[in-house]
């Protein structure tokens, strides 16, 4: 299936015509395909069996109830970086015995419940936050499954500011220190290791990153079993890239890369665990707003839409390129615009000299593959509502976030102060008395 798709000329998400969904739910709106997610999750689930292997979606990348309990039904797991998505993955319906938990810097309290649902792992990137875990998991008499993420000093080739598996990047343990941190965790009785973890970063399009990471994952396994550490889990991260159609290289097929996995690892006879986010969720999302008006600067032609840079960060912030298709085609030779959004930001720019068929205030355009690092990373900024979220099957329209009233997004403010959270400091307290 091809998500969105033009029937005659009318760009449709599945069955559904886009305009529809724009005239019911109003602009500017997510809409993820029910049947693409599904199609993205087999072909991992054809390559890494169950049984012998986890694939634990990463949250982050869009953590919609409905999407986590979509993947959750067809078997997967998750990857969680907060307590808060550690309870959206339960909530969602997804086992702790399936849920990994990564990230740099995990507090106590977090390591606390994680630790009473009992998850299957913690990925640990620190010595610091390996001690911490320790003095937590002894404290409520458990102890804690880990494996360290090893950073193996691979350059991942991708945008700088999401490549993790450089020795300069903040995120794991130095793989010239990995001996090191084994044989301390061993030491630890509140500690129990059973694996190591890696991920380089995100929207890889080469394999040889991958490859190079595969092939360290596998020396330091056979170093460590050498060692007496017990290695029963290979966690091989996420990072596979999506087809942006931005011209550059192509991101190789999941099938390639899980096969590569296999193929280095396998012989291994460890559970493999795999965390894509981008590749499952991204191609499966579209944001679809409508044109405000076109104004016409002294230079540029600016296409002015309804959605910002609070809906969708990455043009501003990855400078990501992000195809705009029009939910209607009605020919015409094509015109350059800047398409921007209303936000008070000069960053608030989603294309630059952008060639698009021309376009006429209220006309809807879609944004495509914005359903990975999308939604997510959706703020108020400007006291605009949080964007509203939908999911498509066949010809089925289901909100999945509703769009929040303005009282609602407000109203979360106390301007007068509550009286039973005022806040006794030891400097107020001293003079009341
Ligand atoms: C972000 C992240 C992922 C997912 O990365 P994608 O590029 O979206 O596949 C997986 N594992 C960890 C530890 C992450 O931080």
């Amino acid at each position: 299936m091809v998500f969105p798709d033009y029937r005659e000329g009318r760009l449709y998400a599945e069955d559904v015509p886009v305009d529809e969904i724009a005239e019911e739910v109003k602009t500017p709106v997510y809409c993820y395909s029910a049947t693409a997610l599904r199609q993205n999750y087999l072909s991992y689930a054809e390559q890494f069996e169950a049984g012998n292997s986890l694939i634990c979606f990463a949250v982050k990348a869009n953590s919609n109830q409905a999407v986590i309990r979509a993947l959750g039904k067809m078997g997967a797991g998750a990857d969680v970086v907060s307590e808060g998505e550690l309870r959206r993955a339960l909530l969602a319906g997804i086992p702790a015995s399936r849920i990994v938990y990564s990230g740099v810097a995990k507090t106590p309290d977090e390591m606390r419940f994680a630790l009473q649902q009992d998850i299957h792992q913690f990925n640990v990137e620190s010595e610091p936050e390996m001690e911490l875990l320790n003095e937590v998991a002894l404290s409520e008499g458990k102890q804690a499954p880990i494996a360290f993420r090893i950073n193996p000093d691979i350059d991942a080739r991708t945008h700088e500011k999401i490549s993790t598996g450089k020795a300069s990047n903040k995120f794991g343990i130095p793989w010239t220190r990995a001996h090191e941190a084994y044989a301390s965790a061993a030491e630890l009785p509140g500690i129990k290791v059973q694996g190591i973890d890696m991920h380089i970063g995100s929207q890889l399009t080469q394999l040889e990153p991958f490859e190079a990471a595969f092939r360290c994952l596998a020396d330091l396994t056979t170093e460590l079993r050498g060692l007496g550490h017990n290695i029963s889990v290979l966690d091989i991260g996420g990072g596979l890239g999506i087809d942006y159609a931005d011209g550059n290289q192509l991101p190789p097929a999941i099938t390639t890369y899980a096969t590569l996995a296999n193929n280095i690892l396998g012989h291994l006879d460890c559970q493999i665990i795999v965390e894509p986010g981008r590749s499952l969720v991204g191609n499966v999302g579209i944001l679809i707003s409508r044109v405000i008006y076109i104004k016409e600067g002294e230079r540029d032609r600016f296409l002015i839409i309804d959605a910002g840079m609070n809906d969708l960060l990455r043009p501003s912030m990855y400078d990501a390129f992000h195809e705009i298709v029009p939910c209607e085609l009605r020919g015409g030779e094509p015109v350059s615009y800047q398409v921007v959004g209303p936000i008070c930001e000069t960053g608030d720019t989603f294309a630059r000299n952008r060639l698009l068929p021309p376009l006429l205030g209220g006309d809807l355009v879609a944004i495509k593959n914005a359903g990975a690092y999308g939604a997510v990373m959706a703020s108020t900024y400007n006291t605009r509502p949080l964007v509203p979220e939908v999911m498509v099957e066949g010809s089925e329209l289901t909100v999945i976030r509703p769009r929040r009233v303005y009282d609602e997004l407000i109203g979360l403010d106390t301007p007068d102060g509550v009286p039973e959270l005022v806040i006794q400091t030891a400097e107020n307290k001293h003079r009341n008395s």
